[in-house]
């Protein structure tokens, strides 16, 4: 069983096989020492071989102008082909059924336009209460543009009265009990504001089960715990990589989309030259012909510049091994639960609760908790040397991540904690 003790953490680290990949990244500064950076759900840090990445996108492009798109050591039109090799092992999928274009909004937009399609009184969308904010707008303004209510048309699934969590029996009865209006089950896999892992292969089979579709907003899951798309049977999901992914501030996002879908001309679309046919792209023709892949819904010329900045942090995943990535996440995360049960045991005033599910394939990396006096706890974490989020009204969120973090760092971090709570709410 685990201690709360520097000696024991230490051990830990010794023990954990992905220790040296804390090297290949940069680590923020604060007072000359290690920042706690705790903050992977929210912007990944910085892999040392981005920039070098980076520099080769310019090479390519002083060297071949615009004939870099297919020439050189890395030609531009097939740049993504590594990308998707591994990304499609961080959500469980075959690489045609994984896009990497956009970024996360635009592209919930385009799965929308293909996969929420009304029929008579089929045209209801059930999601979770309270989605991080952006996705709410998303889904509204697709039901407004049909000159429809959303609050008719979004049937949104809360916790019940006194707790925090969705419980997974009341995703799958409101599903049930709309049985013959819901067209469209849209949800996080992992919500941002609680870190609670949503069973998507369930809710995907409920789903399908009432003749509706499934989608995913993996914003918060992708790179963060194991997923299975394809044989969990998803429909749709699209994530961005700017946090568990590493990849920089606006990168690159990806989407996923079953292959059944690749070749179904029933399906609406937006399309653009960059989802034609590759052979036919420039042959300039009137008709568009997609891409029989999940690249079929690509719009736009990529940027290489993004490709460059995801591919460097995605070479490292490939190098750990993306398996052993998440396991270690597990690992840090029970670690993490552990020192924080211990400390709030020694602050009688129950001025730490914890939101997040303490249960295996409920959890990520993420723990969310509701600190008495919040703020000033939070402003004192900042001030030594903690990156954590404060969200309104009174929840921080912490993330630890194995490819940069580590077991010391949680241990260091439960013990600032409680200084902080002793200072503060007492
Ligand atoms: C981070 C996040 C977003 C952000 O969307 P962008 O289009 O990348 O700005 C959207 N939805 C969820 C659930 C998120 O966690």
């Amino acid at each position: 069983m685990f201690e709360n003790s520097l000696e024991f953490a230490q051990q830990l680290d010794r023990n954990n096989d992905l220790k040296d990949f804390r090297n290949e990244f940069i680590i923020p500064q604060h007072n000359g020492k290690d920042a706690i950076y705790f903050l992977g759900n929210s912007l990944g840090l910085q892999p040392k071989r981005t920039a070098k990445f980076i520099q080769q996108v310019l090479d390519q492009w002083s060297n071949h102008g615009v004939e870099g798109f297919f020439r050189g050591n890395q030609p531009w039109m097939k740049y993504h082909e590594q990308l998707t090799k591994t990304l499609s092992k961080i959500v469980g999928a075959s690489p045609g059924e994984v896009v990497v274009m956009n970024q996360l909004t635009v592209n919930l937009h385009l799965m929308l336009a293909s996969f929420y399609e009304p029929q008579g009184r089929r045209k209801k969308i059930l999601c979770e209460a309270k989605a991080f904010p952006s996705d709410q707008y998303m889904l509204h303004s697709h039901v407004k543009q049909r000159g429809w209510d959303p609050d008719e048309i979004i049937i949104e699934v809360a916790p019940r009265e006194n707790e925090s969590l969705v419980r997974a029996e009341d995703i799958l009865s409101a599903i049930e009990q709309n049985k013959n209006e819901i067209v469209l089950v849209f949800f996080g896999g992992v919500n941002y504001y609680t870190g609670q892992v949503f069973n998507m292969q369930k809710i995907s089979k409920s789903a399908h089960d009432i003749g509706a579709k499934a989608g995913f907003d993996l914003a918060h899951a992708a790179a963060n715990i194991s997923l299975e798309l394809h044989d969990w049977d998803v429909d749709f999901a699209c994530w961005c990589s700017y946090k568990y992914l590493n990849s920089g501030p606006g990168a690159i996002g990806g989407c996923f989309i079953h292959e059944r879908y690749h070749d179904d001309p029933s399906l609406n679309r937006f399309a653009g030259w960059w989802g034609n046919k590759k052979e036919k792209q420039f042959l300039m023709q009137k008709e568009f012909e997609p891409e029989l892949s999940a690249e079929g819904w690509q719009l736009s010329t990529p940027s290489p510049l993004l490709y460059a900045m995801h591919n460097a942090s995605l070479q490292i995943f490939e190098e750990a091994g993306v398996e052993n990535v998440f396991k270690a996440n597990q690992s840090l995360n029970d670690y993490l639960w552990f020192v924080l049960e211990d400390v709030k045991t020694q602050t009688p005033n129950n001025d730490l609760q914890i939101i997040t599910p303490k249960q295996k394939n409920e959890k990520g990396c993420q723990i969310s908790m509701v600190v008495n006096n919040g703020k000033k706890v939070f402003d004192y974490l900042s001030e030594n040397g903690v990156y954590a989020d404060w969200r309104e009204p009174n929840v921080i969120r912490i993330a630890p991540v194995a490819l940069y973090n580590s077991f010391e760092e949680v241990w260091r971090f439960a013990q600032i904690l409680k200084s902080a709570i002793n200072q503060y709410c007492q």
